[in-house]
């Protein structure tokens, strides 16, 4: 099992976030916001393939590069694309989709199932292509239970509203469900001898069924007893065009939110020694972001939308500030941003 990503778009241009989460049998790909060219680097068979569409909020620099993923998706046949967001999404969208002239679109293959976020619960639309997205089929409304919005097979996700400037930014936190797998250490004690009953412990079969394990007729449900371990899953939270202040409520609320999380993607728009000004835009600066990462106990901290009112020089001492705070803080690996000694 792994959560894959990749920063899309470069430093101080529009960025968004791919995620793929692999069991080992499926995967499943996300996407977080969708800036202007975020898409170019895709194949359209990759933009094909994305199951989920996350936005943070609709400022342009999040929403750009949609008509590429519209473009690419609008007519997927069997996979119905789902796009997340905060409120007001399902207006917002119904308004882009049917901002094309449609008149070949009859028979055309194509279901968008948009859902908003708000508090403790989930608004949700259908659209249909073959409608030319006329119509909004309303969903009944869905409470947020556990604080996942999306629970899938192999992973959930959860969302945060943080304020940004006047109006809200939501924040997504993937997380595999906790792996269950046969412990070495248990097997080798047991003196079982390993073989394909094992795969029986951890497919669908029930506790009552006996299998032969050394010319011996073993529960499976004491087997599972004896020698599964569940271990938790990785983690991924996104959080984005936001600003908070230590010491305060939606400061703790956050850090308990993303505490522990394995990377932690996160902005980084301004230097510490413009923190007015990022406050006045609802934004975080270099450091805070550290903190951040720091009090919350991330492994990985990965610095991703710069402003681009700094050069590269700047962008590096952006990310020493971010590791003054958190040591693990880091720029995407597909990012060459030179430090100032280069
Ligand atoms: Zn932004
Ligand atoms: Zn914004």
């Amino acid at each position: 099992m792994a959560i894959d990503w990749k920063i899309l778009g470069a430093p101080g241009a529009d960025n968004s976030l791919l995620v793929t989460v692999d069991s080992g049998h499926a995967s499943s790909r996300l996407l977080f916001d969708c800036g202007e060219g975020c898409l170019n680097s895709l194949k359209p068979s990759e933009i094909q393939s994305i199951k989920h569409l996350f936005f943070s909020h609709y400022h342009m620099d999040h929403v750009s590069g949609f008509d590429t993923f519209f473009r690419h998706n609008y007519n997927r046949p069997e996979i119905p694309v789902q796009v997340w967001g905060p409120r007001g999404s399902i207006e917002l969208l119904s308004n882009r989709f049917r901002s094309f002239t449609w008149n070949l679109h009859a028979d055309q293959p194509g279901e968008w199932i948009v859902r908003e976020t708000e508090k403790d619960s989930v608004q949700g639309a259908r659209f249909f292509t073959r409608e030319a997205f006329t119509s909004v089929h309303h969903l009944p409304t869905v409470l947020i239970e556990s604080g996942a919005i999306l629970s899938e097979q192999e992973f959930s996700v959860t969302y945060l509203s943080l304020p940004h400037h006047n109006i809200d930014s939501s924040a997504y936190l993937v997380r595999e469900n906790d792996r269950i797998n046969v412990s070495t250490q248990a097997l080798a004690s047991s003196g079982l001898i390993p073989g394909p009953w094992l795969q029986h412990l951890t497919d669908s079969s029930p506790d009552r069924d006996f299998v032969e394990v050394n010319g011996k007729s073993l529960a499976i449900g004491e087997l599972r007893h004896d020698l599964l371990q569940t271990s938790p899953g990785l983690s991924l939270a996104y959080l984005t065009d936001f600003c908070i202040e230590p010491n305060t409520r939606d400061w703790s609320e956050v850090v308990e939110w993303i505490g522990g999380t394995n990377t932690l993607i996160c902005e980084c728009q301004y230097a510490a020694s413009d923190a007015s000004l990022a406050k006045r835009n609802g934004h975080m600066t270099a450091d805070r972001v550290g903190q951040l990462a720091n009090e919350a106990g991330v492994d990985t901290l990965v610095l991703q939308h710069l402003s681009r009112r700094y050069n590269e020089v700047e962008w590096a001492k952006m990310k020493d500030e971010a590791e003054n705070q958190f040591q693990g803080a880091t720029f995407p690996p597909n990012w060459d941003i030179c430090a100032p000694v280069c």
